[in-house]
């Protein structure tokens, strides 16, 4: 069992509502249960420029999925949401589902990268992190949460509303455990 955060984002085909069914979906994966959803927060684009802002959210589950199985059904939702893989890298999307941690494992396997390399990057991934994380979440190779919020710049990510409400989860409430 471990705890798992995964990130969302969308900037294609009503963004918001396909960050708010994807949360839905990953809530109700077997051999999953979700423990904290952040607020939503639209961004501004990374890659290539002309796209559409983003919105983003960041859930943590509780798993008794291996990662790459978690990885594959992650895939499979992103495709019931017609997500296609044929246009430029970072290009826009209706709906990426990350695995941004999974507890303290680090990896390198094809196909899969943990903790994903980018979260020090970028604010869209690490604000809405922090809303359901306590700043000391090890963040293994790259920190601790606290200082990669503090390391990275802040521009381009704007809350825009709470944590899907039916869901039955607090948001903003950060877990104390990783
Ligand atoms: P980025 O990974 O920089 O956020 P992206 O989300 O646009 O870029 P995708 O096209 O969605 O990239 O995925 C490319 C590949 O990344 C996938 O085929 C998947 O196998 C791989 N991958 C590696 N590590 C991870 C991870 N931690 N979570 C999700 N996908 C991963
Ligand atoms: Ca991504
Ligand atoms: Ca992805």
């Amino acid at each position: 069992m471990a705890v798992v955060y995964i990130g969302l984002g969308s900037n294609l085909a009503d963004p918001r509502a396909q960050v708010e069914q994807g949360i839905g979906e990953l809530a109700a994966l077997d051999g999953a249960r979700l423990l904290a959803c952040s607020a939503l927060y639209a961004s501004a684009p990374v890659g290539p420029s002309g796209q559409p802002d983003y919105v983003n959210a960041v859930v943590a589950l509780e798993s008794r999925r291996s990662p790459a199985d978690l990885l594959a059904a992650l895939q499979g939702i992103e495709r019931r949401h017609g997500r296609r893989r044929d246009g430029a890298r970072w290009g826009p999307r209706t709906l990426d589902l990350d695995i941004l941690l999974y507890g303290r494992l680090e990896t390198v396997v094809p196909g899969l990268v943990l903790p994903h390399p980018q979260i020090r990057h970028r604010a869209f991934v690490l604000v809405p992190l922090a809303d359901i994380a306590p700043l000391d979440l090890p963040v293994p190779g790259q920190g601790v949460l606290g200082e990669l919020l503090r390391a990275c710049p802040m521009q381009g990510v704007a809350r825009l509303a709470d944590a899907p409400a039916t869901l039955g989860v607090r948001p903003a409430s950060p877990l104390s455990c990783c």
